[in-house]
């Protein structure tokens, strides 16, 4: 035990930023190793999580929206044993996410070239740290191929399985490319998620993408946004370039049907927001399936999106010239909407009326085409949300969609 002072505790905090640390002893000496912590993803005071779970009735069973992340590293990673970033022990990061992040489910995703003794702990915890109805705790890991020299560029994916798997190392000749992953992966109830498609030294191989193994795509992470190349929040605002044609709305456009979530990667920023009719590994894994998710740049905001019915991320299959339908979006906003839209293949509509306001009820017929449609909501504070898109699936010879 130790006491501080007044004195001795830093006040000059840039705003923003909390300052947390974990203790090391050293004979007569303390010493605390600080880290920044960006505060913008976390909901309020990092005290205790007291939820306020949005829920909503849709086919007769009550869906809630529970808020996580499915991409974050420990300091198994290397490129996370960076000062800036925050960088936690393997339990640490567990109990982070639950406590003070105020999150409802989590999946750590270090690299696959980790040690077997780093697998078993990455295991171990998300079994520890896995609780039915109050946290849901996933073993994955990242396999990102564009880290072996000489290898084809398949992209960055996520492995997240539903109850438990191995570890699939690339310098496993048998787990090369994304076939070969997905083959290993066959026996296993698992699924993976690329991570920034249109990354200029990652970029994702689209013709190698299947949609049966991949049912949603990271839109939204640290290094920004990866809608299309000249979307709002992209990369080169960050600092990053981009490889062009590899964006999501590109895979979109080749017809693919995937949703789309948000991660914290190395740094923490991106959540995604889950519909499920409840916390436990299993419906989170069947709602991720389903598609029944979005993305948020960290703030919560609450998205409910329905097309003829179909909630976000499932398919309503139209006549092939179209046909009028209605749409409904609910939303609670974190701050002052600047505007709403929603976003087809070829057309956005901006939706008047909600400039300023916080809360969207909104219900209105729409013509529809074979296609897509997402809603994006924007904050004037920048913060974005993405539903996953509703598929319009065009019935009978011909349609692309
Ligand atoms: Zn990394
Ligand atoms: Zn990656
Ligand atoms: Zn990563």
């Amino acid at each position: 035990m130790f006491t501080l002072n007044p004195g001795q505790i830093r006040t000059d905090f840039e705003p923003g930023y909390i300052e947390f640390g974990a203790l090391e002893d050293y004979a007569d000496l303390i010493f605390i190793k600080v880290k920044n912590i960006r505060l913008d993803r976390l909901s309020a005071t990092p005290v205790f999580h007291t939820p306020q779970i949005f829920s909503v009735e849709h086919e007769g069973r009550r869906l809630s929206l529970y808020w996580g992340d499915l991409h974050c590293h420990s300091n198994i990673s290397i490129c996370s044993r960076h000062p800036s970033f925050h960088c936690t022990e393997v339990n640490e990061k567990h109990r982070f996410s639950r406590d003070v992040g105020g999150l409802d489910f989590m999946m750590l995703t270090d690299h696959e070239y980790m040690s077997p003794f780093d697998w078993y702990k990455t295991k171990k915890y998300a079994q520890l740290s896995n609780a039915d109805g109050s946290f849901a705790s996933f073993e994955g890991f990242e396999w990102s191929c564009t880290q072996q020299k000489g290898f084809h560029n398949y992209g960055h994916y996520n492995v997240l399985y539903k109850d438990s798997g191995e570890l699939l190392p690339i310098s496993d000749e048998g787990c090369r490319t994304t076939g070969q992953l997905w083959a290993r992966l066959k026996n296993n109830e698992a699924l993976t998620i690329p991570h920034h498609p249109g990354d200029f030294d990652h970029p994702l191989d689209w013709e190698r993408f299947d949609p049966e193994y991949a049912p949603v795509v990271e839109i939204y992470q640290v290094r920004g946004s990866y809608e299309d190349e000249l979307c709002e929040m992209q990369p080169q605002q960050f600092g990053r370039k981009q490889t062009p044609g590899r964006s999501v709305k590109t895979g979109l456009a080749m017809g693919y049907r995937f949703g789309f979530t948000g991660g914290g990667e190395h740094e923490g920023v991106g959540l995604t927001g889950i519909y499920s009719p409840e916390l436990t590994r299993e419906a989170i894994y069947e709602a991720l399936r389903k598609r029944n998710v979005y993305a948020t740049t960290s703030a919560r905001i609450t998205l409910f999106f329905r097309l003829g019915g179909v909630l976000m991320g499932g398919e309503l299959p139209v006549p092939p010239g179209g046909m009028e339908t209605r749409y409904e979006i609910i939303a609670e906003c974190t701050g002052d909407i600047e505007y709403i839209a929603l976003v087809g293949p070829d057309d956005t509509y901006y939706i008047p009326g909600y400039s300023g306001e916080r809360t969207i009820n909104a219900t209105a017929n729409i013509f529809i085409k074979p296609g897509y449609l997402y809603v994006r909501i924007k904050q004037a504070d920048g913060n974005i949300a993405w539903g996953s898109p509703v598929f319009i699936i065009g019935l009978g010879e011909g349609s692309r969609y």
